[in-house]
């Protein structure tokens, strides 16, 4: 059974760049288009910008620095983020956090220079930003679908307590995330691992506070030996009472010290098979996540030395995704360019990052002893394949399942956008495809506007 639905939608705005989703990704590309003259709209389904890094409430921020912890080179507006957020103690700065810290969850490696924040100064900071570069900020807006006139887009159909309309747009930056934008408008993609389908698991975050840091110190220096990746804090406790632990499907529990005294963000809950482009798989995450943030905090609160006087102070609002869509770009990431450190010649940005795979069938992931400082992301990975006026950034930019689970973390999720906000409004100056920006002019721009693509 079907039903037909039409009605003639009134056009709610007209700009020149749309961009769809105001996570770390849709911020740097709000932001970049309007900075370089583009009348620009960002929307988001949710009721405050940020996407994971609030709703999701994942901290810290992944290392923004090279593996030789020598130099910042995810810059530009991930970096006058965080400096705004550290005048306003939102932000413990990358440049002074290493392994063994409390802030890099007591791991003797893989995290280097993470930088933990606060999601309120995170909100604040980047609506600010989003204000003053002339940008328009709509929440509460829901992404429906696209009109598409051949291989061009005129706009998209959005959702919100004014009804349905339409937002005609020059050019569609897609930054859900889910690459939704792109899958309404034909783009191919693949879901997943494009190999054996596997889709990384789902976890909800959640945050502890009235802990005691100087005995939890004290224990994972007893337990320093045990601590290694994929086997982090509290596998032992783990061993211990399996009783009190159950099928629970993760042997660690990641305690990541927050900005806040005595309060720790956990990342630990892990749901397996969720398709987050399924509503069905959306909600049975969320409510398993729930359940499992309660056992971890139970669990915690009754075995782990320092813990005893601990509070549950949130879950987080939204499941965390990790992975969905990888979209056909005009260039495909490797996985193995990742792990060669690969550096392109059109890279529009740089990173250090593990490729955390969070692999359902061993631990955990893959920690990849870095060969080089970083690696690059080509600007055709963000340009994506069959639409003439299409630009994809964040977390599902084209690469495969192992280039993917590098470059989703927050700080390269922003950059991407600020690569493609930038791209974008080239394009419309100069009234040509995304595809045809000139790669040198655009990372030249991105350095004038304090970026780094490389040495
Ligand atoms: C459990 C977990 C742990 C992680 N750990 C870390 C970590 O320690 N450090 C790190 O740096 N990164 C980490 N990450 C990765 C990181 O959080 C994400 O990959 C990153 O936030 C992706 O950014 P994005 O802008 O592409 O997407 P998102 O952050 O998902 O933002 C997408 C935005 O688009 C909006 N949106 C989606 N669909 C629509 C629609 N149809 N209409 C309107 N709006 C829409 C959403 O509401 C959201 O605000 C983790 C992720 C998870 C899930």
């Amino acid at each position: 059974m079907a039903y037909l639905f039409q009605q003639n939608l009134s056009v709610s705005r007209s700009v020149g760049v749309v961009v769809v989703g105001a996570g770390p990704a849709g911020i740097g590309a709000a932001i970049a288009a309007a900075r370089n003259g583009a009348k620009t709209l960002v929307f988001d389904s949710k009721g405050c910008i940020g996407g994971m890094a609030t709703g999701g409430m994942i901290s810290p921020f992944m290392t923004s620095y090279d593996s030789g912890c020598e130099k910042m080179i995810i810059r530009g507006i991930f970096e006058e983020m965080i400096d705004r957020m550290n005048a306003i103690g939102g932000v413990i700065h990358p440049s002074g956090v290493r392994n063994k810290q409390p802030y890099a969850s007591y791991f003797p490696v893989g995290h280097n220079n993470v930088a933990p924040f606060n999601r309120d100064a995170f909100k604040l900071v980047g609506m600010q930003m989003i204000r003053e570069s002339g940008a328009e900020l709509l929440l509460h807006t829901q992404f429906v679908d696209v009109i598409k006139e051949d291989d061009h887009l005129v706009g998209v159909i959005i959702s919100n307590k004014d009804g349905l309309s339409v937002v005609e747009a020059k050019l569609v930056i897609d930054c859900s995330g889910d690459a939704d934008v792109a899958a309404r408008a034909g783009v191919p993609y693949v879901i997943g691992n494009e190999i054996d389908g596997n889709i990384q698991p789902a976890s909800m975050f959640l945050k502890i506070g009235n802990v005691d840091m100087k005995t939890v110190g004290a224990d994972m220096a007893k337990h320093a030996a045990e601590l290694r990746p994929f086997y982090g804090p509290y596998s032992w406790l783990i061993k211990e009472h399996p009783e009190d632990w159950g099928d629970f499907p993760r042997a660690e529990i990641c305690i990541f010290a927050d900005v806040e005294d005595g309060e720790f963000r956990i990342n630990c809950s892990r749901i397996l098979d969720v398709d987050a482009t399924k509503t069905d798989d959306l909600t049975r995450a969320t409510m398993i996540g729930q359940e499992q943030c309660y056992h971890i905090f139970n669990f915690l609160k009754k075995h782990a030395p320092g813990f005893e006087n601990a509070q549950l102070r949130a879950t987080a609002d939204t499941i965390g995704i990790r992975e969905t869509r990888h979209i056909e770009g005009e260039y495909k990431l490797t996985g193995e360019e990742v792990a060669s450190c690969t550096v392109h010649k059109d890279a529009i940005a740089c990173m250090a990052t593990n490729m955390d795979t969070h692999n359902k069938d061993n631990p955990g992931g893959t920690l990849n002893p870095p060969v080089g400082p970083y690696f690059t992301v080509p600007y055709l990975c963000l340009v994506a394949k069959g639409i003439d006026n299409l630009l994809v950034a964040g977390r599902s930019i084209s690469a495969d399942a192992g280039a993917g689970s590098a470059i989703r973390m927050m700080p390269s999720c922003m950059a991407f956008g600020q690569a493609a906000g930038t791209a974008a409004a080239m394009a419309l100056k100069e009234k040509i495809a995304p595809k045809d920006v000139d790669v040198v002019r655009l990372r030249q721009t991105l350095v004038a506007q304090g970026a780094f693509v490389g040495d």
